[in-house]
């Protein structure tokens, strides 16, 4: 026989799945077509962002906590620009909820594959083409970049890193990379300041690291004014 306290939490399961049934057809990590944002209605009609589990990747050598809050990170840098988007939520039993106040960290190097603040790149001091954003309450941040331009032995990518902190403690960080589609690389590597240094040595095919993503991470991006801007979506399984 099922007491009241039992039928209740049979409701409240029975509730939750539905939830996150609704949530987990859009947890394809493999599908890169679902990056288009397509917000979605739960039940109680309240819209949700797309919820879209991505696979971690190193963070390499040259991250640096600058801890530079800004939108625009270009500085002197030139090349085609890029308007970056990322839309976060937060996956969990309950389902995805879109995840207000995360840091998200960029940085990447410029046209000619050099990192600001790196000693092998003799850049140190500088703090070009890095920065965070907070997410809004829509799980939204976005920077003003340039396209990276790429360095021996790696295809063109963008390093980012979502973390969480209550109270100045790091509660929660997720560290992966962006690439891009072939096509996209060479319509503006085709151009300046991109084009002395021709096509990259590696194409993401032959990149070990954009090889453990399975294409989740490709970034696909639309012209815009004079350059070009990509949106991408990620659900954190955050505990
Ligand atoms: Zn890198």
């Amino acid at each position: 026989m099922m007491t009241r306290r039992h039928l209740l939490q049979a409701s409240l399961a029975a509730a939750l799945s539905a939830v996150v049934a609704a949530c987990s057809r859009k947890v394809t990590p493999r599908a890169t077509s679902t990056n288009t944002p397509t917000p979605t209605t739960t039940a109680t009609g309240t819209a949700v962002p797309t919820c879209i589990v991505k696979p971690a990747l190193t963070e390499g050598p040259y991250f640096v906590d600058e801890k530079l809050n800004r939108s625009d990170i270009r500085e002197d840098r030139q090349g085609a620009l890029l308007r970056l988007a990322f839309n976060v939520s937060r996956l969990d039993a309950s389902g995805c909820v879109a995840l207000q106040g995360a840091q998200v960290d960029v940085w990447h190097c410029d046209a000619a594959g050099v990192y600001s603040d790196v000693a092998q790149n003799d850049s140190v001091g500088k703090k070009f083409l890095r920065g965070y954003q907070l997410t809004d309450a829509n799980g939204h941040s976005e920077f003003i970049t340039i396209f990276p331009g790429w360095y021996m032995g790696r295809a063109i990518h963008i390093h980012f890193k979502i973390r969480t902190f209550a109270g100045g403690t790091k509660t929660y960080e997720f560290t992966s990379q962006l690439f891009f589609d072939d096509g996209t690389i060479d319509a503006i590597l085709a151009k300046d300041p991109y084009k002395m240094r021709g096509a990259p040595d590696i194409r993401n095919a032959n990149d070990g690291i954009y090889n453990q993503s399975g294409g989740a991470l490709t970034l696909p991006l639309a012209a815009e004014g004079s350059g070009y801007a990509g949106s991408f979506d990620i659900g954190l399984q955050i505990r």
